[in-house]
């Protein structure tokens, strides 16, 4: 009998999966959030809550070290993985954040086409599929990137400003007064493209505000535009 019972037990590791790795290393087994204690701590999360230009901004860790590191991960190297962990991450975090509760829409922030051709996804819209995992918001796909701008990094602050003056535009058959509309984007570095799109959609009579998986350091302290 307990040759038998040895031999089921065997028969059963190998079919039942075990617990999934963690969505971001891949290598050690995921807590109930998606990822290891080992990456959650490297994350260094920190849930803050700022305004840039008035409007409501939260996120989840600086973008540096690790963090950083995850962001390129998903960007550069067909993240997926990564991308649908980080936006569980911020379903869970929205959810539990008063100021988001009237929340109507997720506008993903998205890429000109001729980008998303060459990345194949466009990650803001990953993370935005998989907050809806923990949290039940629509996602609106009327914005449209309309100039193809340079990579932003690696640009003076003001040359970003310039270069994304009018690259975003909102498509017909939506209407946006009075949706209080959450803007999905990986990361806030300078503020002008979550700012250029948060006018626009103001522009149209929407409640913009701002979730960002990561920020940089100057929105640890304050920073304002
Ligand atoms: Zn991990």
């Amino acid at each position: 009998m307990k040759a038998l019972r040895d031999w089921w037990k065997a028969l059963e590791q190998l079919l039942l999966p075990a617990t999934p790795p963690c969505g971001l290393c891949g290598e050690y087994p995921r807590l109930p959030v998606g990822a290891c204690r080992a990456c959650l701590d490297s994350l260094a999360i920190r849930w803050e809550r700022w305004d840039v230009q008035g409007y409501p901004c939260f996120s989840l860790f600086p973008y540096q070290g690790f963090g950083r590191d995850i962001i390129h991960r998903m960007k550069f190297q067909g993240g997926l993985e990564i991308a649908s962990t980080l936006g569980f991450f911020l379903g869970l975090a929205a959810r539990e954040e008063p100021q988001l509760a009237q929340v109507d829409l997720l506008v993903p922030v998205p890429l000109h086409p001729a980008r998303l051709q060459q990345r194949g996804f466009n990650q803001t819209v990953i993370l935005c599929q998989y907050m809806q995992t923990a949290w039940k918001r629509p996602v609106c796909d009327f914005v449209l990137r309309t100039r193809r701008t340079e990579t932003q990094s690696g640009l003076s602050s003001a040359k970003r400003k310039h270069n994304l003056r009018r690259a975003f535009a909102l498509l017909p058959g939506f209407d946006f007064r009075k949706k209080r509309c959450l803007i999905v984007d990986d990361v806030i570095t300078s503020g002008h493209t979550f700012a250029s799109l948060a006018q626009l959609i103001e522009e149209y009579g929407g409640q913009p505000m701002g979730i960002f998986a990561a920020r940089t350091e100057r929105w640890n302290r304050g920073y304002q535009l």
